[in-house]
């Protein structure tokens, strides 16, 4: 925290001075595309939550590697899916900041910013010992000002360039949208790991979409030709997520140590499943927002302005539900009419 304060305070130093190398080099880069050919590079934002561990699951047995964009509190709080993230990482795949609450940060102050990296941040050091150097920002919303924080900081900024729209819930119409980006070159992939349907649905077409074309999902740390050790600040104690392309189902590698237990490995390789409960869980967040849906909410014919409101997973009627996935835990069908929220919700494309 010290040095991100004195980053900072450096940066504020450099804005102050007309002509400064600092402030020059301030502006996060933002990053649209892979650079290297043949691979797309499929992201996920919104979690953790109940449905990552499939996506895992798929990504293991495709021999795919995926880049997480993680929340802190969002669907689900980040404490709650601690062991998920450090199967993801284990496992080779990315993660990345998507802010501790999902804000639309082009609203926020620099230091509301920070506090909204530095949150999640904590959270990530606790659970992988490590904090990302790429984000993403909330809704493809963002502004100068956030750029320069975000510099300061040391970040870079993934933007995409293929959407998805799943959380539209027409996956048909996801499907093609992916099919169609990839056929026009696109390929750094937006989607969520929090909706079933993306999850049971868009996932394996996705994957056997670039089979069939010859292609990979890699992080997008690979695809833009980042080494592994820029991924992460703070990882020296940390072994670096194994960049081995060696597709091996269903074998995750060694756990990530948990922070407080560098000793005992004790925890079987083939249960990552099992939550295991986390070190050094935090009182509850002092957001004010609930992140569980009240399910007996009213439908609502405005939509909602808040950023962070969870979206429901709703059970549209005529999504298909395939008998042999899990079905969403609390499906709960309340407010059919109202729009769904996403990352999309104030996107504006900015190639
Ligand atoms: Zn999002």
């Amino acid at each position: 925290m010290a040095s991100r304060l004195i980053v900072l305070a450096l940066a504020a130093a450099a804005a102050a001075s007309p002509v400064s190398r600092i402030q020059r080099r301030q502006a996060a880069s933002v990053i649209a595309s892979c650079t290297k050919p043949g691979v797309v590079a499929l992201t996920f934002d919104d979690g953790p939550f109940d449905y990552t561990e499939s996506v895992l699951d798929q990504f293991a047995a495709a021999g795919f590697k995926a880049t997480f964009f993680v929340n802190g509190d969002n669907f689900g709080n980040i404490y709650d899916h601690a062991s998920t993230v450090q199967r993801a990482v284990a496992e080779g795949h990315q993660i990345g900041s998507h802010t501790w609450s999902h804000p639309d940060i082009a609203t926020l102050s620099s230091s509301a910013l920070e506090e909204q990296m530095s949150k999640l941040d904590d959270a990530l050091a606790d659970i992988i010992g490590k904090t990302p150097t790429y984000m993403r920002p909330p809704f493809f919303s963002w502004n100068s000002q956030n750029l320069a924080t975000l510099g300061a900081l040391g970040y870079k900024v993934i933007h995409a360039d293929v959407d998805t729209l799943d959380w539209q819930f027409d996956y048909p119409a996801s499907i093609a949208n992916f099919n169609n980006g990839i056929d026009a070159g696109g390929s750094i992939v937006l989607a969520h790991d929090v909706h079933a349907g993306t999850v049971n649905t868009l996932v394996p077409a996705m994957i056997a979409s670039l089979k069939a074309r010859g292609l990979k999902s890699v992080t997008v740390g690979e695809c833009i030709g980042d080494a592994p050790v820029n991924w992460y600040k703070g990882g020296s104690t940390d072994p670096e997520p194994e960049p081995t392309p060696t597709p091996t189902p269903s074998e995750p590698s060694e756990p990530t140590p948990t922070p407080t237990e560098p000793s005992e490995p004790t925890s079987t390789p083939d249960e990552p499943s099992e939550p295991t409960p986390t070190p050094s869980k935090p009182t509850e967040p002092e957001e004010p927002y609930e992140p569980t849906p009240t399910p007996s909410k009213p439908t609502e014919p405005g939509y909602p302005e808040e950023s962070n409101y969870p979206e429901e997973p709703t059970p549209t009627s005529s999504t298909p539900t395939e008998p042999g996935y899990p079905e969403e835990p609390t499906p709960t069908p309340t407010k059919p009419s109202k729009p769904p929220h996403s990352c999309y919700k104030k996107r504006q494309l900015k190639q």
